[in-house]
């Protein structure tokens, strides 16, 4: 009798830590490793221990590796999912890593690679706050803005595997110049180091914060807003809002694009979402075609930091034909 292939592993390869998790379809989360990712001793160590992080997940839950559907890999960068590799991610400092192929040879089972905001964007539809829509779209903001989209029960990849780009879409259009060459991108705006700089800005012109008055300018980041934001602090607020309002300029061209049925919220800056979201929801009220927008949801992630992990496991299922996940 052969043996069921029930469970999927999932590695989000970050810039600092390497998270592997062991999961069932149901998407219960049956064995966790985290390690550092260390990025500096070259990418042979790193892979090396994707490896052993793998292993000890399986060895702590007893579980044999011929129950494995396979395994999936989330990265930041820019991916080709079709072959499986890393073509540039600064956060490691890789080009060119065939990482999936490698750990297809290495291990001998089926491997998925995809970038993290589309691994989110799966984790979150499978088994997340946009479980059960087949119009979804996910959005990150933490240090970086990015966005998975699901339309039509699939995932939106693009030529290049780079769509979804949506930090880098142009709300201000005479704004400041972008990394990517654009002006006034939604990154800059939003980001958690656009959220650090408007409030370092602002106390700058003179503007009063009793929270952050007394806290060196340096130390001010979006989470030391978003602590000052939860203490009471309305210059903190005001600054959450601004980019609320920002977001939701975004997120109503994403609607126009896409009509999506639910959008999904999560990354660190969302956190504090109870001071952004409702002015996302207002401003696609103000501004969005009403036909699109009354019946849309805007969720914040019930995965938080496992949307990623979680997504990446999923991947698998979504190249199983014999997974119905369509509902
Ligand atoms: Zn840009």
């Amino acid at each position: 009798m052969s043996i069921q292939k029930d469970l999927s592993i999932g590695v989000d390869l970050g810039g600092t830590k390497i998270l592997t998790v062991l999961i069932n379809q149901n998407g219960d989360i049956i064995g966790r490793a985290e390690m550092e990712t260390k990025p500096m001793e070259g990418e042979t160590a790193v892979f090396r221990r994707i490896l052993h992080s793998i292993n000890k997940v399986l060895i702590e839950t007893s579980i044999q590796k011929a129950r494995l559907r396979g395994i999936g890999v989330a990265s930041a960068g820019i991916i080709d999912s079709n072959e499986k590799t890393v073509l540039e991610a600064g956060n490691l400092g890789w080009k060119n890593v065939p990482i999936g192929k490698l750990l297809e040879d290495h291990l001998s089972i089926p491997v998925a690679l995809s970038n993290d905001a589309n691994a989110a964007a799966v984790g979150e539809w499978l088994w997340g706050s946009g479980k059960g829509h087949n119009h979804l779209i996910y959005i990150t903001v933490s240090t970086g803005v990015g966005s998975g989209i699901i339309s039509n029960g699939k995932l939106v990849n693009g030529v290049d595997d780079s769509a979804g780009e949506f930090g880098h879409i142009s709300i201000d259009y005479n704004g400041q110049r972008c990394s990517c060459g654009n002006r006034g991108c939604l990154e800059n705006l939003i980001s958690g180091t656009a959220i650090a700089n408007a409030a370092k800005y602002r106390l700058s012109q003179g503007e009063e914060s009793h929270y952050l008055r007394g806290i060196n300018q340096t130390k001010i980041t979006a989470k030391v807003v978003g602590e000052a934001a939860l203490a009471g602090d309305s210059f903190s607020r005001e600054i959450l809002k601004e980019a609320g309002f920002f977001l939701g300029v975004g997120v109503t061209n994403l609607i126009h694009l896409f009509n999506p049925d639910v959008i999904v919220f999560g990354g660190s800056v969302m956190n504090v979402s109870e001071f952004i979201l409702p002015q996302v929801m207002q401003t696609v009220r103000e501004r969005g075609i009403k036909s699109l927008t009354k019946t849309i949801k805007m969720e914040k992630s019930n995965l938080g930091g496992n949307a990623g992990v979680m997504g990446a496991a999923g991947l698998l299922l979504l190249q199983d034909p014999r997974v119905k996940i369509s509902v």
